[in-house]
């Protein structure tokens, strides 16, 4: 009413002054800018804080999430006294109000915290903790309490008894205070404190706060005090069964070649997460539309994990020295590798992929949490193998292992560490580096001698070996433990015994 008036006003005054003979012009810009200038400002005021809280339509459900079954236990367990609120209050039992799902990346907190939302029928609002991060002292606190409030009116205005409120990256402004330069984090974290503390546990709409981090550690232990976040859940990497559970959901409704072996699939993604194995067979579809097919075949599974695990096929193109170096690295890689634990090279590549100029995949026996000494070491001669074979062959070494090497030296310093070393129990903290780098250098050069004599035996058969691997880019790991298998039985007596078991990771 009032800004009708205003501009109805303005407009006569505008008119006047014209009549008068005036030059309007500059008044008339003026005007303009401070209208869109006020304009900006109350969009501003108005417009919602955290720009991911817009109410989610489509529901998930605990059924679309794999694996985790423990997790979703605990969880569904916990959300019972939003769902049976009468029973909670007959035994006087103190409400949950915050629930904190702890974990890596990809691992589906945000989907347990969206499907807890269905299965109580509650309103879900999500925000993450870098959005409440502001320059302005202040900011970060009136955010978290209007998340607060809009919470409660979304849930008034839906009908709904509850509301879930989904704080990602918790960590981000739930660390120790005190430990930023920064005071505005401390009030951002202090007014989520003050807020969890007001809410009520009685009144209609119950409010449930569900945070995520991949760093419990780093939190202010107040955030954790009872009546606070005081239920916390693991949401762990996907075991074997998880993954395939995972890959079932994922693959559901997409058209699947016969041969597609799931299990297989799961067998060889070791230490994927679920977002992993979403992007896994995303890529796989992608790669039958490249090749015009209507199917997704397993080989397309096959390259999809290597795309996932190494990264997108590179332009590069190396010159045929360094291919022919390639091969001549990676056959010792999966020579080594099988004979330590047959059945475990998946393929061999010399196509460039990422940073990594070929590789071999290996598949794990079996999710593994504990490793023996030998087993450590067996990893180790995996990882020395490559550069030892080009040495074997050439005379000499290239920079290509740099990467091995890298992962030979953390397996020897778990071992310093986990007292598998020669000298014995040892006390971490306590550890003077000259001793830990002393121990993990004399590891290594032990285990670089046991893999030269594994290697010695095949020389030859490793320079013959290579040509094929050059000309065809791509070997199964089923051909390679032919020709392994042909080259052992020929009369030779300096090849070794067959030795068991080593490690899951690709070694480039
Ligand atoms: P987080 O919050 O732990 O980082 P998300 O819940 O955001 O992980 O997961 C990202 C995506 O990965 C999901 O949208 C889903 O497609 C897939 N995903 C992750 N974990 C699972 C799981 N356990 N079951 C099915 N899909 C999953
Ligand atoms: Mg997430
Ligand atoms: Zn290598």
């Amino acid at each position: 009413m009032i800004k009708e008036w205003i501009v109805g006003v303005g407009v006569a005054v505008f008119v006047f002054l014209a009549v008068l003979g005036l030059n309007v012009l500059p008044i008339f810009f003026l005007v303009g800018v401070s209208i869109a200038l006020w304009y900006v400002m109350d969009r501003r005021s108005a417009a919602p804080v955290a720009t991911r809280e817009a109410p989610v339509r489509h529901q998930v459900s605990f059924d679309q999430i794999g694996g985790q079954e423990h997790a979703k236990r605990e969880l569904m367990e916990a959300l019972d006294f939003l769902k049976y609120r009468d029973k909670i209050k007959a035994l006087g039992i103190r409400p949950l109000k915050g629930i904190l799902l702890t974990g890596p990346p990809g691992t589906g907190k945000t989907l347990m915290a969206k499907a807890a939302a269905t299965y109580t029928d509650s309103v879900f609002l999500s925000a993450s903790g870098s959005e409440f991060v502001e320059m302005y002292v202040g900011v970060g606190a009136q955010r978290v309490r209007d998340l607060f409030r809009r919470a409660r009116a979304q849930a008034k205005k839906e009908n709904k008894d509850s509301a879930i409120i989904f704080i990602d990256e918790i960590d981000v402004l739930g660390a120790r205070r005190g430990q930023h330069s920064h005071q505005e984090y401390d009030q951002t974290l202090n007014q989520l404190l003050t807020e969890m503390d007001g809410m009520s546990t009685t009144q209609s709409p119950l409010v449930l706060v569900m945070a995520a981090t991949n760093r419990p550690d780093m939190l202010d232990s107040a955030l954790l005090r009872p009546g606070r976040f005081d239920r916390q859940i693991k949401v762990d990497l996907p075991d074997k069964e998880g993954r395939l559970h995972i890959l079932k959901i994922q693959t559901k409704g997409k058209p699947l070649a016969a041969d597609v072996d799931l299990e297989h699939i799961a067998k060889e993604t070791y230490g994927f997460s679920g977002a992993q194995l979403e992007s896994l067979v995303n890529e796989a579809a992608i790669i039958a539309l490249r090749n015009d097919k209507q199917e997704i075949s397993q080989e397309m599974f096959r390259d999809a994990v290597d795309k996932v695990l190494m990264g997108e096929k590179t332009g590069r193109k190396p010159t045929d020295e360094e291919l022919h170096r390639v091969a001549i690295h990676e056959i010792g890689h999966a020579i080594v590798s099988e004979l330590m634990r047959p059945g475990t090279v998946s393929h061999i590549t010399i196509a460039p992929r990422g940073n990594a100029l070929g590789f071999v995949r290996q598949i794990p026996e079996s999710d593994r949490y504990l490793y023996t000494r030998e087993q450590l070491q067996q990893q180790i001669n995996v990882a020395l193998a490559g550069c030892l074979a080009e040495e074997l062959h050439f005379g000499n070494r290239s920079t290509g292992a740099q990467n091995d090497f890298m992962q030979a030296s953390s397996l020897a310093r778990t071992m310093v560490k986990c007292g598998l070393s020669r000298i014995g129990i040892v006390d971490e903290e306590n550890l003077p580096d000259t001793v830990l780098d002393t121990e993990v250098r004399y590891i290594l050069s032990e285990q670089e001698k046991a893999t030269r004599e594994l290697l010695q035996p095949f020389k030859d058969a490793i320079a013959e070996f290579a040509k094929s691997v050059v000309e065809e880019e791509s070997i199964s790991g089923d051909a390679f433990r032919e020709w392994l298998e042909r080259t052992q039985r020929q009369p030779n007596p300096e090849l070794p015994a067959v030795v068991n078991d080593a490690s899951a990771l690709p070694f480039a």
